[in-house]
């Protein structure tokens, strides 16, 4: 075994992963990376196909993404945000701002051409998020996005309430089946998924969480199994949509409603890649405002343009109307191919290009006011991290906002959607592939024992592991969420390793299940 490896093998523990199969074989030992591929140790090539783990925009090595982390580097690599401010992060803050804000047009006919006829004003012209609190990971952001939602509701509440009935009104939360936000104890808090979180239920707070519109596996869903999106031949009465509002009608008539409702927008990813059918978002946002819920966007996933362009979405949903009047829209968040603006909206992983741990947490300036006062009545936001507003982070995301708002990033995100989708049609063909969902830049290939039962394999035959496993051999990298294949390519990968990707997906599934 390779000497790195060895010392891997001795001295490192693996997120999400059971050692005992690890040890078992020699692991990948990455040392280089270009673009969609990646080189290990002795010499062999890899298409990195989940981007990283989601993080990896423009590929490895980006030229100016390089360049701007060298600059920076010759300047300082960081110092504190506590009792400092830094270039690049204030810079960066104004940006995330400017982008999370972008004056884009109301897009609610998207969704409901009834809304054509009557417009009213945008929801992300009416709400601006104007202040960034910045941390290191995912999980973080959502930390800071929970402990403000809480204690901006709880000093809401709290004026001219007795103590007594303070305590049974603390802030609640709701959030969605399947949820995941993080490893945090908070954000665990949050989160519904019994295989990561059921043996911390102890340390945990408690949340409540509501149905989420899983088409493939809808108890709602009469159809038949197809070959097709499950969220394409659906036959329901947006049921999951009625469980929102009796959720939020019945935690209201306890005399608490709910303080926030946290979600995923169009896509849960670590859920198994679970895309939301058209118009769901926009119908349970307005149900919790409508509840006066704030809302809380885990774009952790979704955010930079992964979730694909607005300008695709549009074309196919309403050609004729394309494209719109005052040019066509883009924007980098999920949210907003819905016309949602959140009280808070949550970024980490491609925020620095997938380059350095770095997140943030964008909010209104109303959250801000409710923790301004004088010194002596303690309303700061007691949090923070060491690397907050690290300079090379802020850097690299600097630059990799500048690419993604490019022309050629444009172009190249809406080619490659189009190629994915048109490369995983191949897939329909095997008799072991349930559903294939895509939303932009994101696909899940769920796996079945036969599509025409939709029989799930049982989590303990390795079904997801062992395809992905099979795949690596050809030289794909990715990693299953249990029986879903991912595949979530850097967006400068080529039609051609695109097509790759999937030919090799294909061959794996033929060898390790049919
Ligand atoms: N939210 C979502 C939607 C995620 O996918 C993840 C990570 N996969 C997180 C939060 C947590 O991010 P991190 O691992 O950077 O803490």
């Amino acid at each position: 075994m390779n000497k790195l490896a060895q010392l891997d093998h001795q001295f490192v523990w693996h997120p999400f992963t059971q050692m005992r199969d690890w040890l078992k074989r020699e692991p990948v030992v990455i040392v280089a990376g270009k673009g969609a591929v990646l080189h290990d140790i002795r010499g062999r090539e890899y298409l990195d196909a989940n981007s990283s783990i989601w993080t990896n925009l423009h590929g490895h090595n980006h030229p100016r993404i390089n360049a701007a982390i060298q600059r920076q580097l010759k300047k300082v690599a960081h110092s504190s945000a506590l009792g400092v401010a830094n270039e690049p992060a204030s810079i960066l803050a104004r940006e995330l701002v400017a982008a999370a804000n972008r004056e884009i047009y109301d897009l609610r006919y998207t969704i409901d051409e009834s809304y054509a006829k009557s417009p009213r004003k945008s929801q992300i012209a009416n709400r601006k998020l104007k202040k960034v609190f910045f941390s290191d990971d995912g999980s973080t952001a959502l930390e800071v996005a929970l402990k403000l939602a809480y204690e901006f509701t709880r000093r809401a509440r709290s004026a001219g309430v007795s103590p007594a009935s303070r305590a049974k009104v603390q802030p609640r939360f709701l959030s969605l089946e399947g949820a995941y936000h993080g490893d945090t104890v908070g954000a665990v808090s949050l989160g519904h998924i019994d295989l990561f979180h059921k043996h911390y239920s102890g340390l945990l707070f408690k949340t409540d969480k509501v149905m989420s519109p899983y088409c493939y596996r809808c108890p709602f869903n009469r159809a038949k199994p197809e070959r097709a999106d499950a969220r394409e031949y659906r036959q329901c009465n947006w049921e999951c949509a009625g469980l929102v509002e009796k959720k939020f009608a019945t935690q209201g008539r306890k005399g608490n409603p709910y303080a926030a409702f946290v979600f995923e927008p169009l896509i849960q990813g670590a859920a198994g890649m679970i895309p939301q059918p058209r118009g769901w978002l926009r119908r349970v946002t307005e149900i919790a405002r409508s509840h006066e819920a704030l809302l809380i966007a885990d774009e952790v996933m979704t955010g930079f343009g992964r979730t694909g362009c607005l300008e695709s979405r549009l074309q196919a949903v309403s050609p004729t109307s394309f494209p719109p009047k005052g040019g066509t829209p883009n924007t980098l968040f999920a949210s907003h191919h819905e016309s949602v603006q959140p009280d808070f909206l949550c970024l980490a992983k491609g925020l620095t290009g997938g380059y350095l741990p770095m997140a943030a947490t964008l909010t209104t300036q109303k959250v801000f006011d409710a923790f301004l006062g004088e010194y002596g009545e303690f309303k700061t936001f007691f949090h923070g991290h060491s690397y907050t507003a690290n300079q090379l982070g802020a850097a690299a995301a600097l630059a990799s906002l500048d690419v993604l708002q490019g022309k050629p990033s444009i172009c190249a995100r809406q080619n490659l959607e189009k190629n994915l989708h048109d490369e995983l049609q191949t897939l329909w063909s095997l008799p072991n592939v349930g559903d294939i969902r895509q939303v932009g830049l994101i696909a899940g290939v769920e796996l079945v024992r036969d599509w025409r039962t939709r029989e799930p394999f049982d989590l303990r035959e390795r079904a997801g592991i062992r395809v992905c496993e099979a795949m690596a051999r050809r030289g794909v990298l990715t990693r299953p969420v249990g029986n879903v294949i991912v595949l979530m390519p850097p967006y400068c990968t080529t039609p051609k390793q695109a097509w790759r990707m999937v030919r090799v997906l294909r061959e794996s599934i033929c060898e390790t299940l049919v």
